[in-house]
């Protein structure tokens, strides 16, 4: 409950859902159908603050403004992409933490990828995110925020949301969930959970228990490896959980929500791209209806790693088609502005220093 107030004490109105906000009304004295007319102000209609909620007396919306926060991010920085319109957008936050989000413009719609903490601890060798560490958990507003403030600033509706910015949602699990109700809601914005994605690099009980709450999204694993010695090399996380466990959390995922999972594999030059390491995954996949999405690793200069040759990624894609596994590699958006993810970031905060 205490990371929903700010310095003066009032509560994230943003982040409380419609049950929470009809019990905060009823505690000021108002009408229930008062949480109703607020929560569509806010999530239905994005509204920056109290004064514009102009069905609600001026009485009320004092009293709203001495017991609740409302903020906005402010936005930071804007790049739009000259090859394909994709735009990054930096944020800052109420305790000066900023974050970044990228907007993408799909044929199915529009797309936005939000962080879902400042920083991250999971210390992924080709990650830029976690090169400082985790600065903090975001609250369900801010990432509410990330999305109503591109969906205010390009003017155009936001039909998808993948969770795969800076952070590990699962990190941050209760207010990913929040999020994910909030976002989904039917006074909201109303997306559709199969139109949310959450990315994870493999916390199993976290991927266990978002099984259980009732949210099909998509679950977007990042695997990387097709086994436990290379996985290690790249990802701490592979130390804590083994791969086979991870690919158990990822069956009983689809069992119970039946929703198909994506599988996340970033392509490292003479680390995970051999052809044998195709067969190895190629094996472990099967029978697990997921897709894997291959994507040429982006090298950050703080690390030597390097994108695997073109052969070698279609001769890796080619392996495991002939093994029947389903596989694209991901079409790369916005190379023009800001290459890997939490790259903007931290060259805005080294920047500020
Ligand atoms: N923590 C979550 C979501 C954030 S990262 C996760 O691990 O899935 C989103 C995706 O981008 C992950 O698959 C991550 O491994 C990948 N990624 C991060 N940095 C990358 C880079 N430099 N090149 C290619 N993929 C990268």
């Amino acid at each position: 409950m205490l990371d929903r107030l700010d310095n003066a004490g009032r509560l994230d109105i943003k982040s409380l859902t419609l049950e929470e906000l009809g019990e905060e009304m009823e505690a000021l004295g108002e009408r229930s159908f008062r949480a109703k007319q607020i929560f569509e102000w806010i999530h239905g209609k994005g509204a920056e603050d109290f004064a514009s909620m102009t069905n609600i007396s001026a009485k009320l919306r004092e009293k709203l403004g001495e017991r609740f926060s409302l903020t906005a991010l402010e936005i930071v920085g804007e790049r739009i992409s000259a090859i394909d319109g994709t735009r990054k957008y930096l944020f800052r936050l109420e305790d000066g933490n900023v974050i970044e989000s990228v907007w993408m413009k799909y044929h199915h719609g529009n797309s936005v990828c939000i962080s879902s903490q400042a920083g991250c601890r999971m210390g992924c060798r080709f990650c830029a995110s976690t090169l400082d560490g985790l600065a903090r958990n975001l609250r369900a507003s801010e990432m509410l925020d990330q999305v109503y403030r591109i969906q205010a600033a390009t003017g155009e509706r936001v039909s998808n949301v993948v969770i795969m910015g800076s952070g590990e949602p699962l990190d941050n699990y209760e207010n990913v969930v929040r999020f994910l109700r909030l976002i989904s809601h039917e006074k909201g914005l109303h997306i559709s959970a199969r139109n949310l994605t959450l990315s994870t690099c493999g916390l199993v009980p976290q991927m266990h228990r978002l099984a259980g709450e009732e949210l099909p999204i998509t679950l977007a694993l990042s695997l990387h490896a097709p086994d436990d010695e290379t996985r290690r090399k790249l990802m701490p996380i592979a130390n804590t959980y083994k791969l086979e466990d991870v690919l158990a959390a990822c069956r009983y995922y689809y069992e119970q929500t039946g929703r198909r999972l994506t599988f996340e594999y970033s392509l490292v030059r003479g680390v995970n791209d051999a052809p044998e390491q195709g067969e190895t995954l190629a094996r472990r996949l099967k029978g697990l209806h997921g897709h894997v999405n291959l994507i040429p690793v982006n090298p950050i200069k703080e690390r030597d790693y390097v994108q695997s040759r073109r052969d070698a990624i279609q001769n890796f894609k080619n392996i495991l088609e002939k093994n029947g596994i389903n596989v694209t590699i991901r079409r790369e958006m916005g190379r023009d502005i800001g290459g890997a993810c939490g790259q903007l970031r931290k060259s805005y905060m080294e920047g500020e220093r």
